[in-house]
């Protein structure tokens, strides 16, 4: 079969993280059989060099006609003016609506070698850290109406969090489909005692649920969710929430896990498209340089794998050459400790294509 993906190198370390990762797709297709057809793209602000702007019709246009988009990272010091009309973080903005996709998804996986980079305790991380947020990406008080006012000689800033049914239900039941293809525990997590967006967001859930039997729902407020992942973060195996609930949460639960360079995410939208991406940005402080970590773009690829292309195994044994690499004890910069040995960028995909080559495919 063959599966058509945009590929968006981006800015400073994007290229290099991101042509890891399609060395690594190569040796997934040759090995299973796949063909994967590549489209590559400008975004971001080598789109603003060249094209004048940070996502050109183009890019967005092919995007719309692949099955998926993989990213390697926009921005960086050049286009970094705060005041300038045009930023390259727009071309990101601009995808995620112009293709739809209203769910964003990130893991919090901590894997066992490299369990002492986690700021938490040994006893608090206990057997391991494995949970996802699925974060809402197209609505709420991102999206919602804003504005300023003048009343009584002061000033007023407002800004609106606003949930239609559809827009809930929808994001709340591609969580419990994830939840279902895990360990079956949702946890839902709004401000219900104060906000009544919440309190439509808990009933939806609670409406969805009856479809989910067999998945544990629990209700969870945003304050105490926050305090959870740190005290407690084996609770947790799927999280939902709202757009900024969220946007707050997956970086505490990034953060958890102990390295920005290993964290892959996903948004995605309807029939399964996404784009795929690592969390971390350009790093323009090493990029060039043959240093950055591009596991985190190798696992956004086996995320689109798994969720866009429905190729569950390709996916788990890109995850399971990645775990046995860091068994090895083989580590990047950024994750290396003491009695561990250092590789670059290239030594690390090549590692992790060649535990890929060893892995036997089933007849
Ligand atoms: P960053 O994630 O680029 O870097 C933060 C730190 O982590 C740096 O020290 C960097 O060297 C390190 N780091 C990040 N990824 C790494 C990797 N794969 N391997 C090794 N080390 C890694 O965040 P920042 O410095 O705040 O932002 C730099 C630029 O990236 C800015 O222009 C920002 O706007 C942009 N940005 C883009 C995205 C995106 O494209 N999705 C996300 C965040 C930031």
């Amino acid at each position: 079969m063959t599966y058509k993906v945009a590929v968006i190198k981006g800015d400073g370390i994007g290229p290099e993280v991101v042509d890891e990762a399609l060395k690594v797709l190569e040796v997934i297709g040759e090995k299973y059989n796949h063909k994967f057809e590549y489209k590559f793209l400008l975004a971001g602000g080598c789109a603003m060099d060249e094209k004048g702007t940070p996502l050109p019709e183009e890019t967005l246009e092919e995007c719309k006609k692949s099955d998926a988009v993989l990213l390697g990272a926009v921005g960086g010091p050049k286009w970094d003016d705060p005041t300038a009309k045009q930023r390259p973080e727009q071309a990101l903005l601009g995808l995620r609506g112009g293709l739809g996709l209203y769910c964003n998804l990130r893991p919090a996986l901590l894997y066992a070698p490299l369990r002492a980079a986690s700021p938490l305790k040994d006893e608090v991380i206990g057997d391991g850290i494995d949970f996802s947020v699925v974060r809402e990406l197209t609505g709420g008080i991102y999206f919602g109406d804003r504005g300023r006012f003048e009343e009584n000689n002061e000033q007023y800033a407002y800004d609106t969090e606003k949930y239609s049914v559809t827009e809930i239900r929808r994001i709340v039941k591609t969580a419990f489909d994830i939840a279902v293809k895990r360990n079956k525990i949702l946890t839902s997590v709004d401000k219900a005692n104060i906000l009544e967006s919440s309190r439509l967001w808990r009933a939806v859930v609670e409406e969805v649920a009856k479809d989910y039997p067999e998945v544990k729902v629990n209700h969870m407020y945003v304050d105490n969710a926050a305090m959870q992942i740190v005290r407690n973060p084996r609770q947790f195996d799927v999280i939902v929430t709202s757009n900024m609930f969220g946007d707050i949460l997956s970086d505490e639960a990034s953060m958890i896990t102990g390295s920005i360079g290993m964290l892959p995410s996903a948004s995605i939208g309807e029939n399964n498209r996404g784009m795929y991406e690592p969390i971390h940005g350009s790093a323009p402080d090493i990029a060039g340089m043959g240093l950055a970590n591009p596991l985190a773009t190798i696992l956004s690829a086996a995320m689109m794998l798994k969720f866009s292309f429905n190729l569950q195994e390709e996916a788990e044994a890109i995850e399971k050459a990645v775990l046995r690499v860091l068994e090895a004890g083989y580590r990047t910069g950024d994750i290396f400790s003491e009695g561990m040995k250092k590789v670059g960028t290239k030594e690390m995909g090549s590692l992790v294509i060649g535990e890929l080559s060893s892995v036997k495919v089933p007849c």
